[in-house]
């Protein structure tokens, strides 16, 4: 069976239009689905584990689609009991769409429709782990990227001003990004700090931000790791670091039209597990979605697969 979990309130309401276009869609073809409905947040994760908990049981395999922005298809992941039975697909409404775009998906909503649906193939693709804090914090699950400093400021003002609906409203969602990108740039604080790259410390200095990829765009289209590739099992990190806060500005120019980040303030790493301290706290978010200011984050490959299927 396949089963959609739908966030109608994706991309400020867009979400519900999307999902009666799929719909029509799979009533016409004669497709056999059905239908789970996220009335707030969190409710995809309990919906996500209740499926994958009974296809376990029963040992029926089941396809679980996920509609809805990047932070629906990350409350999936989260919520998933990881086992053979389970695929995960997933048909973006969010503005940001950085899952989307990393994946090479097609513009069109009903051609994704389609490969979901007739004869789907699966695909084995890594996800990451965070834990926030120093103590053993349950971990969340992202399948794009995390971050923390200016990158997650960003998601949490656009999770909290207006921009975004009015943008969205006038069919403008990209522009959203870039406004309170700049917004937050006059705001931005650097912080000193450390992390340490698969065991080998390195010290940072006037950090704006540290951002660990599995999928090469975050933030709405900045490709901040053009290296990223979800089935290396690798986390790529981008760390800008070392300049004053208008270094950053050619950078996020250079990431959104996908030029090379030669920068001195950018460097790369790919790595198992990174460890980033902060020494004042800093924001942090996993797929655009905010869990405030921290100093000490674990971000890591998680070391397992996802069946996905293909788009
Ligand atoms: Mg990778």
């Amino acid at each position: 069976m396949t089963h959609f979990i739908v966030n109608p309130q994706s991309r400020s309401g867009k979400g519900a239009s999307v999902w009666a276009e799929v719909e029509k869609q799979l009533k016409l073809k004669h497709n056999p689905y059905e239908l789970h409905m996220t009335t707030c947040q969190g409710d995809a994760v309990k919906l996500a584990r209740q499926l994958s908990n009974k296809a376990k049981e029963t040992g029926e395999t089941i396809n679980i689609i996920g509609l809805g922005g990047d932070g629906t298809l990350c409350e999936v992941l989260n919520g998933l009991n990881l086992s053979d039975k389970v695929n995960l697909g997933y048909l973006p409404t969010g503005s940001g769409n950085d899952f989307g775009r990393s994946m090479h998906y097609p513009s069109n909503i009903l051609t994704m429709v389609e490969r979901i649906t007739d004869e789907p193939e699966t695909m084995p693709i890594d996800f990451g782990t965070v834990k926030l804090g120093t103590k053993p914090f349950d971990e969340n699950r992202f399948s794009v990227s995390c971050g923390i400093g200016y990158d997650a400021a960003v998601c949490d003002a656009l999770l909290t001003s207006r921009v975004k609906t009015f943008f969205n409203s006038i069919h403008l969602g990209k522009l959203a990004y870039l406004v309170v990108g700049l917004m937050e740039l006059f705001k931005m604080k650097l912080s000193d700090g450390y992390m340490v790259v698969d065991g080998k410390r390195i010290e940072l200095q006037k950090v704006s931000f540290i951002s660990c990829h599995i999928q090469p765009f975050e933030g709405g289209g900045f490709r901040f790791a053009p290296n990223a590739y979800a089935q290396d099992g690798l986390l790529e990190v981008c760390v800008m670091s070392g300049g004053n806060k208008f270094a950053l500005i050619p950078v996020l120019l250079k990431a959104l039209f996908k030029a090379r980040l030669n920068s001195p303030y950018v460097h790369h790493y790919s790595c198992k597990k990174v460890y980033i301290h902060m020494d004042t706290p800093r924001s942090t978010h996993t797929d655009g979605e905010v869990h405030g200011p921290q100093t000490d984050i674990t971000v890591a490959d998680s070391g397992q697969k996802i069946n996905f299927i293909k788009i």
